[in-house]
């Protein structure tokens, strides 16, 4: 049977981290669903279309990979698509507090899905969206570290 796995995230907006955990997840899954959080705690830069529209800019040419918008509560969205596993990207040991919260939690309310973590490459180890937005906000340069349409996307709003 076909394996999906669904990674989930704000993606605001997605930077060549996520893109990373992609492609590993592809190695280990048959499909992968690129699950964006609709609902988030914090004011997003970009909203839910543009940053689904930036993920499948970027996402181009990669076969078995499907961007969707997503509302509620996640384990529910992952049985609905059939999905068998969360990926989680884990850059540092400070991420692994809070993604050991979730993961449980969300075994706690569905013990069908498993949470799998990924480490990217050393090189985006200690890239974020938030890092991402602040240093575009003062003109820096995000060339590298993110796609081209986001690089492009982040120009626009910020004049650099
Ligand atoms: P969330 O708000 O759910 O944390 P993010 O868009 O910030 O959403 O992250 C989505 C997923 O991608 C998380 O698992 C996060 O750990 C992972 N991630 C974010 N940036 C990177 C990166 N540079 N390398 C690897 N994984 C990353």
């Amino acid at each position: 049977m076909s394996k999906l796995a669904i990674c989930p995230g704000s993606f605001d907006p997605i930077t060549n981290g996520h893109i990373d955990i992609v492609k590993r997840s592809l190695r280990i899954f048959d499909e992968v669903i690129v699950a964006v959080a609709v609902n988030l705690k914090k004011k997003p830069l970009f909203p839910i279309e543009k940053r689904v529209q930036l993920i499948e800019e970027s996402l181009k040419g990669l076969e078995k990979v499907r961007v969707e918008a997503f509302n509620g509560l996640l384990v529910d969205y992952v049985k609905k698509k059939g999905g068998v596993a969360i990926v989680r990207g884990l850059r540092a040991v400070s991420d692994f507090e809070y993604e050991m919260q979730m993961a449980l939690m969300n075994r706690r309310l569905d013990s069908d899905v498993e949470t799998v973590f990924m480490m990217p490459s050393e090189e985006y180890s200690f890239l974020s969206s938030t890092m991402i937005k602040e240093i575009a906000s003062f003109g820096g340069s995000v060339k590298g570290l993110v796609p081209e349409p986001v690089e492009k996307a982040l120009k626009e709003i910020f004049n650099f």
